[in-house]
């Protein structure tokens, strides 16, 4: 038998079988292994006959006393077993399983788990499980025993026979992939004691130990992998050495003073700056935390002491309106900004790089054009991308690459479960901003079905008659996806023509020119669009304090996440706003994702319930991130070993950065199958 074979040439696991292992994910040898236990029972405490407590599950070694009877009452035939020890006798009775009166022999010793029942004076054990006992291994009695996700047809004993048999043929060919040195620093054991102990643990220390290495394997493979996707960045001496770190200047024209946690992540960005190495940060902060004033703080210092900014945004709107919430406050301190767009003409572009090559542009702000080969800084000392996931990390990269080794200053609004985040952004340090400046309206979030139609529409008029505006958001399964983003269309055109015949109305989605959607966005901004009907293009940055109604159909299908960055669209200036989600899902999960958000504001609450309530591999949308479910780690418990994962990959990479010594070839080949897409991982 070898790892890899098909199920099927395990004993006994043929036709049928092997289709109801499949259908549980089991496809081969190897398969069957890491069909870890969901649970455990432990059943390892055998009584006496005369121990035994009635209405719970016991454990009992007995002879069989006499030949089972069997009998038949109402629609029931009972087979009932006579037991007995040196203390005294009980029974044991199971249903509609005749074929057992003749499976127990009279005279052998068996151990039996389960309920006993106190009736007519007896003692009854109800449908227990039963093992011969003698020459054979008891697996599901007298220990701790594994229970595992099964099928009709798969029963629990079948499957725990199944993987003794296979453990048994095979611990030899486990193979240790985990570097000796690793393996020893964070104390784990060896790969075959531990898959020999998930499954049938001798006690509770040896299942912990198991269970530790193999989530530290996982984990490690997963994180040793993503660090080599994104390329490992070694803390390098950084080029832009700054000495300056007064941001005075900057506070006195700002119109507000920093939040507490503004101040703090503001006081680590600059103790990575006086550490003189690299900075790689994410900052993390719910939508309106202030995450810009920081960026314009990191700037400032870095114009300060001579060096120059970019700062990426993922679309043009976006970029525009950093450019001018920049302008107003560097005009002030002769900080020059410059923007660089898709719309620039030609001439204007060439002025524009020459600035920036000859270093009178301190801040360049802009969509991709940053990144362009034509465009050339005098000293980069700071790369900011903005709404970081809507980058790949090639962007990123080649944005630092810009420069000298610049700092890397990524900051994102998806609220990110930190246990995730560790993960996705394995290469970064981590602040979060977790404070809103003060004087903030709570939006409130209504959770309807589509009965409430005509009231929301109402509720949308009353409030366009009030001078507000409006977004109505539509899901597409993916943007771009041709029949959703029709039916989005459709849909606008039946609120503009049946609904809101008075009321100025337009859609906005993802296929359409960047032009066109610039000229939408600006003219919803300035008020001469009262809905905008839009696919989730809108959910990054957008700023238009004067629309308070958030309108989201079929709300199930998005994540927690994004129906919270969507809803921070709204709740911008100074009315009451309105986020109302409307779904006619029945589904119960779908039900208490959408409690979760009309209960809470926290983005980072929500992310965590969103999390626990669809699991990870759903987070994100699997598809979209390539991060393989995981069969063992459990992102919510298991973050101390988390960290210790995230240490042990750096170590490895600072060994071997190219995991090219012998000592560590064992463990590259497992990164390669552990992710099967790997060409697909592009986040973070
Ligand atoms: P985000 O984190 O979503 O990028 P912004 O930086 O765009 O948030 O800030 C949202 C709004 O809050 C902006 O209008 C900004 O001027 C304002 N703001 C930022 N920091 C503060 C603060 N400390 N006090 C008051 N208002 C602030
Ligand atoms: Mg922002």
């Amino acid at each position: 038998m070898e790892l890899y074979n098909s199920v099927d040439v395990i004993k006994n696991v043929g036709g049928e079988r092997k289709k109801k292992f499949n259908k549980l994910g089991v496809f081969t040898v190897l398969d069957l292994l890491e069909h870890f236990p969901r649970d455990y029972n432990d059943r390892s405490d055998l009584r006496k006959t005369d121990e035994i407590i009635i209405n719970e599950e016991n454990t009992v070694k007995g002879v069989i006393s006499t030949k089972p009877d069997i009998f038949t009452k109402g629609r029931f035939q009972i087979v009932k077993a006579k037991i007995h020890d040196d203390r005294g006798t009980v029974y044991a009775v199971w249903f509609n399983q005749p074929y057992l009166k003749n499976a127990l022999k009279v005279g052998e010793s068996y151990v039996f788990t389960g309920k006993a029942v106190l009736k007519y004076n007896s003692v009854i054990l109800e449908s227990p499980d039963f093992e011969l006992y003698g020459e054979k291994e008891l697996l599901s009695t007298g220990r701790i025993v594994p229970i595992y996700s099964a099928t009709a047809g798969l029963s629990q004993k079948i499957i725990r026979s199944v993987i003794k048999s296979v453990i048994d043929d095979i611990s030899g060919k486990i193979d240790e992939f985990i570097p000796e040195g690793i393996r020893k620093k964070y104390k784990l054991c060896e790969r075959k004691f531990a898959v020999l102990n998930i499954h049938f643990p001798e006690n509770d220390e040896s299942f912990f130990i198991a269970r530790k290495r193999l989530v530290f394997e996982e984990l490690f493979l997963l994180q040793a992998k993503l660090l080599q996707v994104k390329g490992f960045i070694k803390k390098r001496e950084c080029a832009a050495i700054a000495e300056d770190f007064d941001i005075s200047g900057l506070t006195e024209v700002l119109p507000f003073s920093f939040t507490n946690a503004q101040k703090k992540v503001l006081s680590e960005i600059i103790l990575d700056f006086k550490n003189k190495v690299t900075m790689s940060r994410l900052v993390q902060g719910d939508v309106g935390s202030g995450k810009t004033a920081v960026a314009m703080a990191a700037a400032y210092i870095m114009a300060k002491n001579g060096y120059q900014t970019a700062l990426m945004a993922p679309t043009d709107v976006l970029a525009n309106q950093h450019f001018e919430s920049f302008s107003k406050v560097f005009e002030k301190l002769g900080v020059r900004c410059v923007l660089l767009s898709g719309g620039l003409k030609k001439s204007e572009k060439r002025r524009v790089y020459e600035s920036i090559e000859l270093g009178y542009a301190k801040i360049v702000i802009g969509t991709h054009a940053v990144i362009q080969d034509a465009v050339k800084f005098d000293n980069l000392g700071l790369a900011i991308t903005d709404e970081q996931h809507r980058f790949g990390v090639r962007q990123r990269n080649k944005l630092s690459k810009k420069g000298n080794n610049p700092h890397i200053l990524v900051m994102t609004a998806t609220p990110i479960p930190r246990t995730l985040a560790l993960i996705l952004y394995g290469d970064l340090d981590i602040s979060i901003i977790d404070e809103l400046p003060p004087g903030r309206q709570k939006t409130d979030t209504l959770f309807v079905n589509s009965s409430y139609y005509q009231r929301i529409y109402s509720f949308i008029k009353k409030h366009i008659d009030r001078g507000r505006q409006a977004y109505i958001i539509c899901p597409t399964i993916e943007e771009g996806e041709k029949n959703d983003l029709k039916a989005v269309e459709q849909y606008t055109e039946k609120l503009k023509n049946e609904i809101f015949q008075n009321y100025r109305v337009e859609c906005i989605h993802g296929k359409f020119k960047a032009d066109y959607k610039n000229y939408v966005m600006e003219s919803f901004s300035k008020g001469d669009i009262d809905i905008l009907v839009s696919t989730t293009v809108i959910e990054v940055g957008i700023n238009v304090p004067n629309a308070v109604i958030m309108l989201i159909e079929n709300a199930e299908r998005f994540g927690l996440a994004q129906l919270h960055q969507l809803r921070g669209r709204v709740g911008r200036g100074a009315e009451k706003s309105y986020c109302i989600l409307v779904s006619d899902s029945e589904n119960k999960v779908a039900k208490e994702r959408m409690e979760v958000m009309t209960k809470s504001s926290d983005g980072f609450e929500i992310s965590e319930k969103d999390l626990s309530l669809r699991g990870p591999g759903d987070f994100f949308g699997t598809r979209q991130h390539g991060i393989p479910e995981l069969k063992i780690a459990n992102l919510y418990k298991d973050i101390e070993v988390l960290r210790e994962v995230r240490r042990a990959s750096e170590e490895l990479y600072i060994n071997d950065p190219l995991l090219e010594k012998e000592e560590n070839q064992k463990l590259a080949a497992e990164m390669d199958k552990f992710f099967r897409e790997t060409d697909n991982i592009d986040f973070g």
